[in-house]
């Protein structure tokens, strides 16, 4: 077999080894069930005993209180740009949203169709450099709900800083960096997340829902929709992605083991600080993002001359780091470094870019 290479891609993105081992393992034989999990039905036991184990692995990582429901749907995050008008939009029919990124940009798009969308902040006209400047008074305290994406994957931003909504229920897409640092899970309504960057395979999208939140929905809400449909279904108003909520459970308990969310923090945040102190002190590499609102997951920077971004993304390759190239609307370099990516992966990047930049100073 070839050797793994370190894997800095966006999503689907690396899954820590020991899950990957963990699934090789089981992949025929689940325990002694003489199946694999692909093969079971979604409400025998033995099957529901794996799905509620990742229901609560979730719960313990997030300290998710008990007025919240945790919903396991398809669909992904896109999905629920529907799904959170379709759920929530129905009281005063408007909502506020930030635009801070091309993921934000498209949840406002796809809820205008449902009701009246306000942008009460935008950093589209500056690249999405930065989180847009948030001011309290520009906010509807009848909005039904205040969206937000916490993490913005493509141009590398991060709230440093959450706003404050009042009683507002403030949604959040949390795709990629759920897991990532330790959040209030109190201060939202909605949370949302797909699951292929910080969780586990594609296919699978967890929804954290405060409960008064639930019996909302617009008549025209599919069922499938439905928060509470699905609430009051365990997830399984139809057949859930039982594969991946396996494997997410494998990466909820690896994560648990390793000291939870507190501790990925922590190793999160020194894995982004090689990066940018690297690019920092580099003449040849410049970070994209504004210093204040760096992401943690998505380092993206440039070298200014698109051939050289070029050389260095073939170079990284041939070092066995991969995936490294920027998202097609921002061009140069993006190095994903999700809860997976261990320190020494972030280590060989930054002596990668040295290396290269010592040959073509
Ligand atoms: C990847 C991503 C999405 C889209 O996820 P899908 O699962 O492909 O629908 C949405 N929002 C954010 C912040 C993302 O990173």
């Amino acid at each position: 077999m070839m050797e793994r290479v370190y894997n800095f891609s966006p999503g689907p993105s690396m899954l820590p080894l020991p899950v990957l081992e963990q699934v090789h393992k089981e992949l025929l034989c689940y325990g002694d069930t003489g199946t694999s999990v692909m093969e079971m039905s979604h409400r025998s036991k033995m099957y529901l005993e794996i799905f509620d184990a990742s229901v609560a692995a979730l719960r313990a990582l997030m300290h998710i209180p008990d007025t919240y429901e945790v919903l396991m749907l398809q669909g992904g995050a896109t999905q629920q740009f529907s799904a959170v008008p379709l759920n929530l939009l129905t009281a005063s029919g408007s909502a506020d949203y930030v635009d801070s990124g091309n993921f934000a940009h498209l949840a406002a798009k796809e809820a205008e169709r449902y009701g009246a969308v306000r942008v009460v902040a935008s950093s589209r006209n500056e690249q999405y450099r930065f989180i847009p400047a948030l001011h309290t008074q520009v906010f509807d305290p009848k909005a039904d709900y205040f969206h937000i994406t916490t993490n913005n994957t493509i141009y590398g931003t991060r709230y440093a800083k959450l706003p404050d909504t009042g009683d507002v229920p403030l949604v959040a897409d949390m795709s990629s960096n759920i897991l990532s640092e330790v959040y209030d899970v109190g201060k939202f309504g909605v949370i949302y997340a797909g699951a292929q960057k910080n969780i586990g395979p594609a296919g699978l999208c967890v929804v954290i829902v405060r409960k008064d939140l639930l019996g909302r929905a617009n008549q025209l809400c599919p069922r499938l929709l439905n928060w509470q449909v699905q609430a009051e279904t365990g997830s399984m108003h139809n057949t859930p992605n039982t594969f991946a909520i396996y494997v997410a459970k494998l990466g909820f308990e690896w994560l648990l083991n390793r000291g939870g969310v507190e501790a990925m923090e922590q190793v999160n945040i020194e894995k982004a600080s090689i990066l940018y102190n690297c690019l920092d002190q580099s003449k040849l590499f410049k970070g994209t993002a504004l210093p204040s609102d760096r992401s943690r997951m998505n380092v993206t920077f440039v070298t200014g001359d698109e051939a050289k971004d070029d050389a260095f993304i073939k170079f990284a390759a041939k070092a066995g780091l991969i995936n490294l190239k920027g998202h097609r609307s921002v061009g140069g370099m993006r190095a994903s470094i999700y809860n997976a990516m261990p320190v020494d992966g972030v280590r060989a990047l930054a002596a990668c870019m040295k290396d290269f930049e010592a040959q073509n100073a």
